[in-house]
């Protein structure tokens, strides 16, 4: 579900939204300034000029604002599509905000510090909210290389093991990114994530074309339930990023063709 005030538009999961002690959020291309109109949200924190890493700083006071957060609390990772999952600790809270010299190269934070937000960056890649009752939440990003690696279901297993959360207890909702209709691969991706998810049904062929498709989405739903996680308690409802009818709302990587003019992000927090 959207939430808007004035020119900010952010998107909800409404399964995550219902649950008390945590907040969350996926940014949209509105209400920052950034972009030659001075109005887009862009979050992307390293690949940006001094000039706009002013104005992504800024973007991310005006959400922090927006949601009542200090954003010197906001802890972010460099984003290596591979698998290593952080605990952010106080040491750590605050990294590349509050702490702007910390840069750890990771796909996943998890944390039990309240008012601690965990922000990972997205241009069509899979944002997944893990949160343990009001106690400790989680935050993963995975393209198609992290789900290989099966980066959803390792966060949420490091979760039970670091905070003593049975996979029950825990609520996981995957955020707005690329769907299987849009998500083309070619062979050698196509046998990479075969040999992890072998199920046919996550995937199709255009044989015209010569190009696979594969469901992101499932396999993270599959990841996190192999972990333990119960159906119910994994929300896939997001819409797509790249799909043609929503890239007014979502930058997308994939549907302008890598000349995105920024990244969305995605948090979540203790309250
Ligand atoms: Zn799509």
């Amino acid at each position: 579900m959207f939430e808007s005030q004035g020119t900010l538009k952010f998107y909800k999961d409404e399964l995550l939204a219902a649950r008390q002690g945590v907040g969350h959020f996926f940014t949209t291309r509105f209400g920052g300034v950034s972009g030659r109109e001075g109005n887009l949200l862009n979050f992307s924190f390293s690949r940006e000029t001094e000039e706009e890493s002013f104005k992504v700083a800024e973007n991310v006071r005006i959400a922090a604002n927006y949601f009542g957060l200090d954003w010197k609390r906001f802890t972010a990772v460099r984003q290596v599509h591979g698998e290593r999952i952080v605990r952010v600790t106080e040491e750590i809270a605050g990294a590349r905000f509050g702490k702007p010299d910390l840069v750890i190269d990771a796909d996943a934070m998890i944390t039990d510090l309240p008012l601690t937000p965990l922000i990972t960056t997205h241009g069509d890649c899979l944002p997944v909210y893990i949160c343990y009752k009001d106690k400790a939440v989680g935050m993963v990003h995975s393209g198609w290389r992290g789900c290989a690696q099966n980066i959803g279901g390792k966060t949420a297993e490091a979760m039970c093991r670091e905070f003593g959360a049975l996979p029950e207890d825990l609520l996981c909702a995957i955020g707005p990114s690329i769907c299987r209709k849009c998500f083309e691969i070619d062979a050698p991706v196509y046998e990479i994530l075969k040999k992890e998810f072998p199920n046919e049904e996550l995937y199709s062929y255009d044989p015209q074309r010569n190009k696979y498709f594969a469901d992101l989405q499932g396999m993270v739903v599959l990841s996190l339930k192999s972990a333990g996680v119960r159906s119910c308690n994994i929300s896939n409802a997001a819409p797509c990023t790249c799909c043609a009818e929503n890239r007014g709302t979502f930058f997308s990587y994939r549907g302008e063709k890598g000349a995105n003019e920024g990244l969305m992000g995605a948090a979540i927090w203790r309250v």
